[in-house]
């Protein structure tokens, strides 16, 4: 059986660093248009071209998210835009609207389907590679057996999701944030309307709002929990499927540093023959900024995969910085500060190969030699020593 790749969601540069060096085989992003995250800092031209070659420096793989419903007026940017791509040696784009499907033909790019198509049977899986697609990306909507059933009639590659958000639409072809906000999931503008607190008003009693019947806490009917297929990788590997994807081009570099390394060592420690669901794995997912878990759809098993008392995600660790060198002769460390930290606190870094520890914050130095004892500033450069060589690229974290 071939090792699936695992692909990784790259919001920005810094994110698709983490994510190959925390063992990601593959990335996938948005340019500044026409992917569906027109919120996210998304990559300008100059970055693309960049990025292609840190990811195949590496010999990894990079896909460009091309996945928006165009209109007419999309029509010429989006011929030329996806002509760069080709140029630029993306090593594939990912489209869901047929009309830039016909455009992407007219070039070299290789081109799998995005969940976004909502391919949910093998015919339409077969109808689109017949169309050249190498690869569908599934809609999240599947059962295992009905993912097995698609294998086994069609031959391009298949990919599904692993882990991350989910709509509570069909992977996210909704018109519920356009209709309540005008922005537009189709266009990458979604506001995660699925997700907010509904009551009810009566017209002529503005400003009283009677609770819609879930429960004392509110009512959340459409909020999902987030995907989490971690327990049952044996499954999916059996499955066939090419390529498994973690969700997340809007989340921190701490969340894709963590799921990345995570499920790397899931999917490695299966193919040495030692798989098992490692109390440390679930841990480390549980530490990261989510949702109560859920296996969606994939085992059938009838579960509620809403959560009904809050849309808010819980967070056992903060992220505090990342660190961008060592000095090993001082054992000290350089930080690039993201939450706020302070002397005398307990912290624990994250490493992309190498074991994870924790240690106390003894002192600190700022970028010029200052002795310090708080970092506040977003981006600050702080120097501290350490009780163990650490990694560059490592997440220093706070365990809550
Ligand atoms: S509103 Fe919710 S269901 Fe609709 S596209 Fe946005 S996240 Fe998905």
């Amino acid at each position: 059986m071939t090792k699936p790749e695992l692909l990784a969601p790259a919001g920005n540069f810094e994110k698709l660093q983490a994510a190959l060096i925390y063992g990601a085989d593959a990335v996938y992003f948005g340019g500044k248009n026409f992917s569906l995250r027109a919120f996210g800092d998304n990559f300008t031209r100059d970055e693309i071209l960049q990025a292609v070659d840190f990811t195949h420096e590496r010999s990894k793989k990079i896909y460009a998210a091309v996945n928006i419903f165009a209109h007419n007026a999309d029509l010429d940017a989006l011929a030329n835009y996806l002509k760069f791509l080709d140029s630029a040696g993306v090593d594939a784009v990912l489209v869901s609207d047929l009309g830039v499907l016909n455009l992407v033909k007219e070039t070299n790019l290789k081109f799998h389907i995005s969940t976004q198509a909502n391919v949910t049977n093998w015919r339409a899986a077969k109808f689109f590679h017949d169309l050249g697609a190498s690869r569908i990306v599934l809609a999240r909507e599947l059962t295992r057996e009905e993912i097995l059933d698609i294998k086994q009639n069609c031959a391009a590659e298949l990919e599904i999701f692993v882990h991350g958000a989910m709509c509570i639409s069909y992977s996210g072809r909704c018109w519920l944030s356009k209709f309540l906000t005008g922005r537009d999931a189709n266009q990458g503008a979604c506001t995660h309307s699925c997700r907010w607190k509904y009551n009810l008003v009566e017209e002529m009693r503005a400003g009283e709002f009677f609770p819609v019947g879930e429960d004392e806490r509110g009512s959340y009917v459409m909020n999902s929990k987030d995907l989490c297929l971690l327990p049952y990788l044996d499954k999916v590997i059996q499955s066939g499927v090419a390529s498994l994807k973690i969700e997340g081009r809007m989340k921190s570099v701490n969340y894709v540093a963590g799921v990345v390394k995570v499920y790397r060592a899931a999917i490695d420690s299966y193919f040495n023959g030692n798989f098992s669901v490692r109390s440390e794995w679930l841990d480390e997912l549980n530490k990261i900024a989510h949702r109560p878990y859920t296996t969606g759809f994939f085992l059938s098993d009838g579960k509620p995969t809403e959560i009904y008392s809050t849309s808010k995600p819980s967070r056992a660790s903060d992220f505090l910085g990342i660190i961008r060198a060592f000095d090993a002769k001082t054992m000290t460390a350089t930080i690039e500060q993201r939450g706020k930290f302070e002397v005398n606190q307990r912290v624990e870094f994250f490493q992309p190969t190498g074991k994870t520890f924790s240690q106390i914050i003894t002192s600190m130095r700022g970028e010029d030699g200052t002795e310090i004892f708080s970092a506040p500033h977003a981006q600050q450069i702080v120097k501290i020593p350490v009780v163990e060589p650490v990694e560059i690229w490592s997440i220093m974290k706070r365990n809550n």
